[in-house]
């Protein structure tokens, strides 16, 4: 009887693990991402914190775009300048995943793309990465490691949406592009329901583009390529709806603190939490960082 009513104490009062779903589709504009018709993105706006007034990275292409995302910093600092990552400063730099990993080892930090460089070069030094091949794929190989409950954060990256730009137009007027952001919303259903499916854990999604674009084009210093989105949503997530300065580099700092980890000065880290409040350093550390910095 103590040994049943000992295991009932410890599942009623067991913490759930928190995990991060990031979902990046790459080329979306943030006016097409509010107009197309998405009922699965629609509810997790509604359900939590959002901003259509993000900056992607100065140079709006998918090298510098992503690593902003991943490392939290911008690219004068990261130093992607193009698609080739030549110059990435690594080690200087390093994905956010990695920093939670040192965090909390035994982490498991990887990424289903569809773009095969992000694997390369942001889940190279650690964590695993996979390309399946087209975004249905992707999809289906992300939902599949959700269930299995294997990765506690997971970069999930479509590529259909810039692919539609690339050939018919970026912009909310064309409907060959809102059409492949109806598509990957499905996707992102497929997604949430993995997500849902796992009722010992708690998830927080995030979703962001790298660029927007302008004609068949994308690249420039120019609102049409800069302007992104990035939503949130989580156990505790507000629905804040921030109209200032927010960023792509908010995302690493925004799955820090559901993570409950705090963020080291000494990263440089260019961003802040969305919806939820960044978690302090302990005192000791603080001080040596400030000292170290
Ligand atoms: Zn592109």
């Amino acid at each position: 009887m103590l040994g049943f009513t000992l295991a009932l104490a410890m599942a009623v009062t067991a913490v759930p693990v928190r995990k991060v779903l990031i979902i990046g589709i790459d080329g979306l504009r943030s006016d097409a991402f509010r107009l197309a018709s998405t009922p699965n993105l629609d509810s997790l706006k509604r359900d939590g914190a959002l901003t259509e007034h993000a900056v992607t990275d100065v140079v709006a292409r998918s090298g510098p775009g992503w690593t902003s995302v991943l490392t939290g910093v911008w690219g004068w600092k990261h130093g992607v300048k193009d698609n080739g990552f030549g110059g990435y400063r690594a080690g200087e730099y390093p994905s956010f995943l990695e920093r939670a990993a040192e965090a909390r080892p035994g982490l498991v930090a990887g990424a289903v793309v569809n773009w095969k460089p992000i694997g390369v070069n942001l889940f190279g030094r650690h964590g695993f990465w996979i390309a399946p091949g087209d975004d249905g794929a992707v999809a289906e190989e992300a939902a599949a490691l959700i269930g299995r409950g294997i990765p506690d954060i997971l970069f999930v990256h479509f590529d259909g949406v810039d692919h539609a730009g690339h050939t018919f137009g970026f912009s909310p007027k064309i409907p060959f592009y809102l059409w492949a952001v109806e598509k990957i919303d499905g996707y992102v259903g497929d997604l949430t329901k993995a997500v849902r499916a796992r009722t010992d854990e708690e998830w927080l999604i995030l979703v962001t583009s790298d660029h927007g674009g302008h004609f068949r084009h994308h690249g420039d210093n120019v609102p049409t390529d800069r302007t992104v989105f990035l939503l949130a949503n989580g156990p505790g997530c507000s629905r804040a709806r921030p109209t200032g300065y927010r960023g792509v580099v908010d995302v690493a700092p925004t799955a820090f603190a559901f993570l409950g980890l705090p963020v080291d000065p000494r990263w440089q880290w260019d961003g802040r939490p969305l919806g939820y409040t960044a978690v302090p350093l302990p005192a000791g550390e603080a001080v040596a960082a400030a000292l170290d910095k």
